[in-house]
């Protein structure tokens, strides 16, 4: 038997309420006019349901049914986007360093490269693909 759970009263329970705020519990016959001045008091709306006819039980449980996968799919989405997330930042860190890296083989190559060097099919007046090409790659003649 349920029991009456406003102010500790542990009376057999002869209603379920619930208030318009969502809090429920269950309360014995005293009880009820008790929470039902009070909801007058409050000016908030409170519903009673008989205990005998086992309605709280009825709701509650497809209640927490539905509720179950939602979380289980968030917690697994939750997990999904945490091993992205490692994935993206390790692929940030790989990224980093190759743009370390080509930056320095950039910066060799400019340093390598005599600035004065001018552009010697302008200069001879000839195409490009008939300008050798300078350091040690032998020009492909047809
Ligand atoms: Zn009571």
């Amino acid at each position: 038997m349920v029991e009456c759970n406003v102010d500790d009263c542990g009376e057999d329970a002869t209603f379920f309420y619930t208030w318009a705020w969502g809090e429920e519990g269950a309360c014995c016959d005293g009880h009820r006019a008790h929470l039902e001045s009070k909801s007058g008091q409050l000016g908030r709306e409170i519903t009673f349901t008989p205990t005998g006819e086992k309605t709280k039980r009825e709701y509650k449980t497809p209640s927490l049914q539905v509720i179950a996968p939602e979380v289980g799919q968030l917690r697994m989405q939750l997990a999904a986007l945490a091993t992205k997330n490692q994935e993206l930042e390790a692929a940030i860190v790989e990224r980093d360093e190759r743009i370390g890296r080509l930056t320095a083989e950039l910066r060799a190559a400019r340093h390598e490269t005599p600035p004065e060097a001018p552009a010697p099919s302008v200069i001879e007046g000839r195409p490009m693909a008939d300008t050798p090409v300078e350091r040690g790659a032998t020009p492909k003649r047809r």
